[in-house]
């Protein structure tokens, strides 16, 4: 919440005041506390753990020079940027890749850093009656092109370009369709003229996934999703449960909630 999110979507006063509240109900929070053992935890006399620990590892494009200097990733920029690091985009222009609110959110910031130009690169088509839409919401993509990013939709990124190391534009290819009949992502693609991009920054926002290496006793799924029953939100691990992105994949502030509310009750 308080280091994806940028301040002008979630105002960090919000976000500490209910801190404040569930503090004030009586729960301890431990900050700094990276959890690797949860055996430990239970050792410490704890009955049960509710595992809400999000989707925090960027997904990859996979191109050519995308370790190159000046790429990064959304999750890692908006963190630093909410993080009071100072970042300036200045005269500089930015790609981001991705079709979906992150994307908009990563665009958006760049923007307001003052970039000399923000272009977005995504698959999805910019026609928002399509079965291939842009993932994020209308308002958000009218309120972006407002603030003035330029978008190009039906494209993919191909190769990233560089000059010593250091990204200098993106190739990209056209994308036909993004889904197919039974809605499933198989994004296909075809040859043909494909505008190359100068940019001296790419901002990857194509995906969140949980951490592939925690927690090994713990079933998961294809995306490295935590497995729970549905009702109870219990894992494969006596006392272990789990809810929130870590197990749905990238959701929503509401759906979390709910979810911490569900597994209270089982908790209980
Ligand atoms: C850029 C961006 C913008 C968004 N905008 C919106 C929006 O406008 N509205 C909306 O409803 N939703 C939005 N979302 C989605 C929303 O933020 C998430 O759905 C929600 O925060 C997920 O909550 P969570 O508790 O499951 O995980 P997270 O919020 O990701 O929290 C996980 C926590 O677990 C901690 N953690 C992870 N591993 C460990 C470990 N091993 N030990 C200890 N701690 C650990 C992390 O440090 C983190 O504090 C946005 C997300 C992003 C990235």
């Amino acid at each position: 919440l308080r280091y994806g999110i940028p301040e002008y979507r979630l105002p960090k006063e919000i976000v500490d005041n209910d801190i404040s509240y569930i503090q004030e109900l009586g729960v301890e929070i431990q900050t700094n506390t990276p959890v690797k053992d949860l055996g430990e935890i239970f050792n410490q006399g704890y009955k049960a753990i509710f595992l809400g620990i999000g989707c925090q590892e960027s997904m990859k494009l996979r191109i050519p020079n995308e370790e190159a200097k000046g790429v990064i990733y959304a999750l890692d920029f908006l963190r630093l940027v909410n993080s009071g690091v100072k970042i300036s985009l200045g005269d500089r222009v930015a790609v981001v890749v991705g079709g979906g609110s992150v994307a908009i959110d990563a665009a958006r910031v760049s923007l307001r850093l003052g970039a000399k130009e923000v272009h977005l690169v995504c698959l999805e088509s910019r026609d928002l009656s399509s079965k291939d839409r842009m993932l994020a919401q209308d308002r958000e993509i009218a309120e972006a092109e407002d603030e003035g990013l330029i978008i190009h939709p039906c494209l993919g990124p191909k190769q990233i370009l560089t000059k010593e190391a250091k990204v200098v534009g993106l190739k990209t290819i056209i994308c036909t369709s993004v889904r197919d009949v039974n809605g499933r992502f198989a994004p296909r693609f075809a040859e043909g003229p494909a505008p190359t991009i100068e940019a001296d920054t790419i901002i990857v926002a194509t995906g969140q996934r949980p951490s592939k290496v925690i927690f090994k006793e713990i079933e998961k799924g294809p995306i490295q999703t935590i497995k729970v029953d549905p009702t109870t939100l219990h894992t494969n691990v006596e006392g272990v449960f789990a809810g929130g992105d870590v197990v749905s994949g990238p959701a929503d502030v509401i759906a979390v909630i709910t979810a911490g509310k569900q597994a209270a009750i089982s908790i209980d």
